[in-house]
């Protein structure tokens, strides 16, 4: 669900986001205001919590906007900003370069939570603060506290988080490897993860039901998160600067037009090779064959048909320079959803590429790289 867009940054709400946002309103409505205003009515109870509650998750789309627009002055292209179950999230198409640029992303963020934690604790206290009891005061001393409750959530050093990717920064100018810093950074957001979800159990077995569900979740999915990352930026190292002409394993010689399907499945195409097999005439590459053309053909064809007939012609496949960057040509390949492109340089077909490829690369450089 879309909600909007500023200086290009599309801000979408995930269907998940309903759940905190609903037990958010519930929250303030049953518990907070009604505790605070007794002699409310239902009708001016729920309008001030469903307000109070849009207000704090505007704040949070504010603190994703202080990363985004901060990762657009560095030259980091930002898609969107996400709510969902576990917050906010804004999704850039890669990671800052040096840890400078990265220090000042993570610490963005958290910048901007702790100015509005600031101001709306002043505008409460100028409403009589706590003791006046000023519906004004009360709403905005809870955003100073929701806000400032932000800031200490992110500011807890494990990867992902905004502390974590600080702590990988300082690591990663200290030591200059950003592999060792995210791998350390990581770990502590892993250990971090294990602790909510050591403690979510205990507090479930003290009677604590529902928040003890709720740490294990997010302690589940930042323990997750941690190893998600720590993955991808591994391979955004090791295919940065990286041209395409180093990955593409050169020269498949491929199959000739008269090879029946039969043929290409007993010897080509499969779970362990599953990138497409060109078709070679006269020494000039045709098209390709792989397993979404086979699986279009009935099993019972497989002998009378031919890789001529079921192959996609060159012409139509997206085509890529093999002097192309191979994670920008990765990150290309994962917005546009395409499962392979035809590397040509000057017309002449060099190879085929996939993200499975791409990623299977950057796992050996990995590998050799330890
Ligand atoms: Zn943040």
């Amino acid at each position: 669900m879309r909600l909007g867009r500023v200086r290009g940054i599309t801000i979408d709400i995930h269907m998940s986001w309903i759940v905190i946002f609903a037990l958010v309103t519930y929250s303030l409505g049953a518990g907070y205001f009604r505790v605070t205003f007794p002699e409310w009515g239902g009708g001016v109870l729920w309008s001030v919590s469903l307000l109070s509650a849009v207000l704090f998750f505007a704040c949070v789309v504010l603190h994703e906007l202080g990363h985004s627009l901060t990762a657009q002055k560095h030259g980091i292209s930002v898609h969107g900003i996400t709510l969902f179950l576990f917050g906010g999230v804004a999704r850039m198409d890669r990671e800052p370069e040096t840890p400078q640029v990265e220090m000042r992303v993570a610490l963005a963020g958290p910048l901007v939570s702790v100015l509005l934690a600031l101001g709306f604790g002043a505008l409460g206290w100028a409403f009589g603060g706590l003791g006046g009891k000023h519906p004004v005061a009360m709403v905005s001393l809870y955003l100073a506290l929701v806000n400032g409750m932000v800031v200490i959530f992110n500011m807890v050093p494990g990867f992902p988080l905004d502390g974590g990717r600080a702590l990988r920064a300082a690591l990663w100018w200290y030591t200059g490897s950003v592999a060792r810093a995210t791998r350390l950074a990581a770990a502590s957001g892993k250990g971090f993860g294990a602790f909510l979800i050591a403690s979510g159990i205990l507090l479930a077995f003290a009677g604590n039901l529902f928040n003890g569900t709720w740490f294990v979740l997010v302690g589940w999915f930042l323990a997750d998160a941690a190893g998600t990352a720590y993955a991808q930026t591994l391979s955004q190292h090791a295919l940065s600067g990286t041209p395409l002409s180093e990955v593409v394993p050169w020269p498949d010689e491929g199959v000739t037009g008269e090879t029946s399907i039969q043929t290409l499945v007993d010897t080509r195409l499969g779970y362990n090779s599953p990138d497409p097999v060109p078709v070679v005439e006269n020494g000039r590459v045709q098209g390709l064959v792989g397993i979404p053309e086979v699986k279009r053909i009935a099993q019972t064809e497989w002998t009378s048909t031919t890789a001529r007939e079921a192959m996609v012609p060159v012409a139509a496949l997206g085509t890529v320079s093999s002097d192309r960057d191979a994670w920008e040509t990765l990150v290309r390949m994962s917005d546009q959803n395409l499962e392979w492109l035809a590397v040509v340089d000057d017309g002449e077909f060099r190879g085929v590429i996939s993200p499975r490829r791409l990623l299977e690369y950057a796992r050996r450089r990995r590998l050799a790289a330890t």
